[in-house]
């Protein structure tokens, strides 16, 4: 039972209790209200406990960018694995009196094996990325010394001490010690440390089998043409584009009317075939939002229907028979788009196993008045300052349905249900887009 392990607090937090997943009777003293909206927390926490990780694939690194990485990475070896040269330049024994000048009898290269100094009288000239001679433990950059027919002065300034400009082995990491571990997001640094683990192949999570489905007989989509009375089909666009702009890749999309067999037909083969299924639209209470029903038809469980948040109020959420994940998002695409990055999102991460942050925050760049009894989501824009402090400038939106407004925002920052202003420098939470 989800929501009977939470704090009467967290439900109380805007005055909302939740209506679901309470196995006490109802009654005084308990969390269950029928139909009423539960807190964004709550929600997230609701989403959390349904959601079934994602099995694991092994693929070549080439295919792992921006992949969840499954499996703990540890170094192959002592990293580096030799003392490494960090300046091209010459290498001598720091142990070798106080002389001054030196004869080249040598070259050491990247990727060639030790050379040995023959006396300290003599240097070699090295390579950066190339094993410290043996016989060598300290390297004269080429700026610090002249070269002449072959013999090296040094300049006044270089220092002659034990592994100057020598990155010692093993010092960044030892072979059995992990350096990437599991849930972590493979990005272009992470994958280089993969690479220099000597693995060709890792285990990653697959990605989500995903519907981006909107309801609506008044969606038009783009290039068709269209009457006054009709809307143009943005949502689904958005939230692909959201998705694949974090890494989604197996997203099929459709559009469903208004109809109550047209839902059931198309959602029971969705449902069929996907494991993550992101409705929007139908989900409020109009006589046409059949959305509800047309899932509770095809056994998908209500989680929670509502949230007390502005906008995206009429957020319903639920678990289908083989464990689908199903989210209703409400079809104000200032909602949609909101909901997607709130909710969405963060489960899709944790579905693949990712261990996530808690989110950014953000300080109010002025005060801001908003009183609500509701959780606000509201959209701004980040500035920067030349002393490189961010700030978030809110944008006001006229309603849920302004997504016009949207465009140019950074994200949106979320702010508690409060009568009060928010003074500026308020530290809130930020979502990107
Ligand atoms: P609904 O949640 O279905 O009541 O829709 C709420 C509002 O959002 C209505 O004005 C719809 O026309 C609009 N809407 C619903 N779905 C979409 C969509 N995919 N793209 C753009 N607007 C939408
Ligand atoms: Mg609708």
């Amino acid at each position: 039972m989800i929501v009977a392990n939470l704090r009467a607090a967290e439900f109380a937090q805007d005055g909302a209790a939740c209506s679901l997943y309470c196995s006490r009777p109802t009654g005084a003293g308990s969390l269950r209200r029928a139909s009423t909206a539960i807190t964004p927390h709550a929600a997230e926490l609701a989403i959390a406990q349904h959601l079934v990780p994602l099995p694991l694939e092994v693929r070549s690194l080439q295919q792992c960018v921006g992949r969840i990485l499954r499996q703990d990475v540890y170094a192959e070896r002592d990293n580096p694995p030799f003392d490494r040269v960090c300046m091209d330049g010459i290498a001598i024994d720091s142990h070798g009196g106080p002389r001054r000048s030196f004869l080249i009898e040598a070259s050491q290269a990247a990727g060639a094996p030790p050379v040995t100094l023959s006396t300290s009288a003599h240097a070699i000239e090295v390579m950066t990325g190339a094993i410290l001679p043996r016989g060598t433990d300290c390297v004269i950059p080429l700026e610090e010394y002249e070269l002449q027919q072959g013999t090296v002065t040094l300049k006044a300034e270089a220092g002659i001490t034990a592994f100057r400009n020598v990155q010692r082995r093993g010092s960044d990491s030892q072979p059995g010690v992990p350096m990437l571990r599991t849930g972590t997001r493979l990005g272009a640094p992470e994958i280089a440390v993969v690479a220099s683990a000597g693995l060709a192949q890792v285990s990653v999570s697959a990605q989500p089998a995903m519907r981006v489905i909107s309801t609506g007989d008044e969606l038009i989509d783009p290039g068709q043409p269209i009457a006054d009375y009709q809307v143009r089909r943005s949502n689904a666009y958005a939230i692909v584009a959201a998705l694949r702009d974090r890494g989604f890749t197996e997203i099929a999309d459709d559009h469903i009317p208004d109809n109550e067999n047209a839902l059931l037909n198309r959602l029971a083969r969705h449902l069929g075939e996907a494991s993550v299924l992101i409705l929007s639209g139908g989900v409020s209470k109009g006589r046409f939002d059949l959305v509800p029903q047309a899932l509770k038809e095809l056994k998908v469980r209500e989680v929670f229907h509502q949230v007390a948040q502005r906008p995206g109020m009429p957020m319903w959420f639920g678990v289908g028979s083989r464990q689908q994940t199903v989210f209703g998002l409400p079809g104000n695409p200032v909602s949609t788009l909101m909901c997607l990055i709130r909710y969405v999102v963060p489960a899709l991460r944790t579905m693949m196993g990712e261990t996530l942050n808690d989110p950014e925050r953000v300080a109010l760049a002025e005060s801001f008045a908003l009183a609500r009894k509701a959780t606000s989501f509201v959209p701004v824009l980040l500035r920067h300052d030349e002393r490189g402090a961010s700030t978030a400038v809110p944008k006001s939106a006229s309603g849920s349905g302004d997504f016009l407004s949207l465009a140019g925002t950074s994200g949106f920052i979320e702010l508690p249900p409060r009568p009060e202003p928010f003074p500026a420098g308020f530290a809130a939470r930020f979502y990107r887009w």
